[in-house]
């Protein structure tokens, strides 16, 4: 049996073209149903028709079987064999597998800045978590920030619920599309898409400015998110001068892109790659196959493309995985393409290194154990730290609840820049890589 880790479009597509291909699969998902992040909604009528379609398929495939609301906390390889240590309501079951499909999908990216802790302050993904899974508008008054096109669907999504937008503030310049006019172009539905969001802007009379970053959270007399400091910031997000304002809200949803979920591809060992824009992914063939035989990624953890081209991969991982020797050219010519369009579109939102420049001595940076930049910086020059990996034995940053998913990547930037050492520099790698998957109780470690 092929099994399936994760119900976004990577893992339903590979599903689907693996149960059709003849084989028998198990789908493993996290959440209550299919969807994944792209398709996150509370029932399948509120889905779009892509979606609603795709579900119903996977849903009604007779050699496909559910494990919903089963949460993977760690998974073993060996001798060819992967074994899937699950939880399901507090109760723990072990599945084992030679052909294991990965679809763990991505989180938001966050950078630390002064006042990121203050409630009120959120990613654009808990927002639209909020809003599509739940139908809560998470604040009255929001500022969204940060970089990336998932700021636009997050800003339209809130001013039709009804929110007032304060600001949409872009970090990158409005140019930033300009080198990539043609791989644009060659992207018909991508550009319908853009020009789509630009009406919807207009019609919510939501004013986006590029080159504008939130560098600062303020808090009231509550301790609640009150206001936000704006600047206008370089190509390399360093702070202009004189370009400060400060604008009121409740909420600020600020978020720099995606993160792959490589949580249990590091349990399993596969290979990992560092990206030039510094982004970890899981290192595949052009079947999707990692450095361990018999597991597959498909998705956003092979390095960040979207809904589209993760579905294309989790179809060529399912058939592969399935044993079809006839992978149709027509999907790795999609592949290329999409692929394509996913590299333009993270040349077109870099994250500038100066967002280091907007840290103070007191910023916290891991905030599962309240680190501070000055601890991170005080484990290098006094105790020794040479990389990521011994500053976070020396701080314990990274080794609370949300065991670095949050502060990771900051947190490994932050130590590379001060050790001088980027370049032979694999301790962000390392540092994607944890033995436990996601937490567990210690009742629930000794029932497993
Ligand atoms: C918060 C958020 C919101 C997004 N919204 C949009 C959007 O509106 N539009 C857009 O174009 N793109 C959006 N994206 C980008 C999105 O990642 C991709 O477009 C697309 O969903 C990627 O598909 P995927 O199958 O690779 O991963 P996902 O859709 O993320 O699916 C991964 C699935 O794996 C499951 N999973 C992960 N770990 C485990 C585990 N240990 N055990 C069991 N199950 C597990 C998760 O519950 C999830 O359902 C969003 C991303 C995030 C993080």
């Amino acid at each position: 049996m092929i099994i399936v880790v994760g119900g976004g479009p990577a893992g339903m597509a590979a599903a689907l073209s693996a149960a059709q291909a003849n084989s028998k699969v198990m789908v493993v998902e996290a959440g209550p149903r299919l969807g994944g992040q792209y398709w996150r909604h509370s029932s399948v009528e509120h889905l779009d028709q892509d979606g609603a379609k795709l579900v119903s398929a996977v849903m009604s495939h007779p050699n496909i079987e559910f494990l919903f609301n089963a949460r993977i906390w760690r998974a073993d390889y060996r001798d060819g064999e992967s074994t899937l240590h699950v939880l399901i309501f507090g109760k723990s079951r072990e599945l084992t597998t030679k052909k294991l499909i990965l679809a763990t999908g991505a989180f938001d990216r966050t950078l630390p800045f002064p006042g990121w802790d203050i409630p009120g302050v959120m990613t654009p993904g808990a927002a639209q978590s909020l809003l599509k899974g739940s139908g809560i508008v998470a604040g009255k008054r929001i500022v969204i920030a940060g970089t990336g096109p998932f700021l636009l669907p997050v800003s339209v999504g809130l001013a039709k619920a009804g929110a007032q937008i304060a600001g949409l503030y872009e970090a990158n310049s409005r140019n930033r599309w300009f080198p990539h006019a043609l791989t644009v172009m060659r992207n018909a539905p991508k550009l319908r898409l853009a020009l789509s969001f630009q009406r919807e802007l207009k019609r919510y009379q939501l004013r986006f400015r590029g080159g504008y970053a939130v560098v600062e959270a303020l808090k009231g007399d509550e301790g609640l998110l009150e206001a936000v400091r704006v600047a206008k910031v370089d190509k390399e997000f360093g702070i202009m001068a004189n370009s400060e304002f400060v604008i009121k809200c409740d909420v600020l949803a600020v978020g720099w892109g995606f993160t792959a979920d490589l949580s249990l591809a590091g349990n399993l060992g596969v290979e990992f790659k560092k990206d030039s824009d510094g982004s970890i992914s899981v290192v595949v063939d052009q079947f999707q196959e990692t450095s361990l035989t018999g597991v597959f990624a498909a998705g956003e953890l092979t390095g960040i493309g979207g809904a589209e081209l993760a579905q294309v991969e989790g179809e060529i991982a399912g058939l592969t995985a399935a044993g079809n020797v006839n992978r149709p050219k027509r999907l790795h010519r999609l592949k290329k393409r999409k692929a394509t369009f996913a590299r333009a579109l993270s040349a077109a939102y870099p994250v500038g290194n100066k967002w280091m420049e907007w840290l103070r001595e007191s910023t916290i940076i891991c905030r599962c154990e309240e680190v501070s930049l000055s601890e991170v910086e005080k484990s290098i020059s006094n105790l020794g730290a040479t990389d990521a990996r011994s500053a976070k034995l020396l701080t314990r940053a990274g080794m609370g609840l949300c065991q670095g998913r949050i502060c990771g990547r900051s947190f490994a930037d932050i130590v590379e820049s001060r050790t001088g050492n980027v370049a032979n520099d694999e301790s962000s790698i390392k540092f994607a890589a944890r033995p436990i998957a996601s937490p567990i109780t210690f009742e629930e470690l000794a029932g497993s």
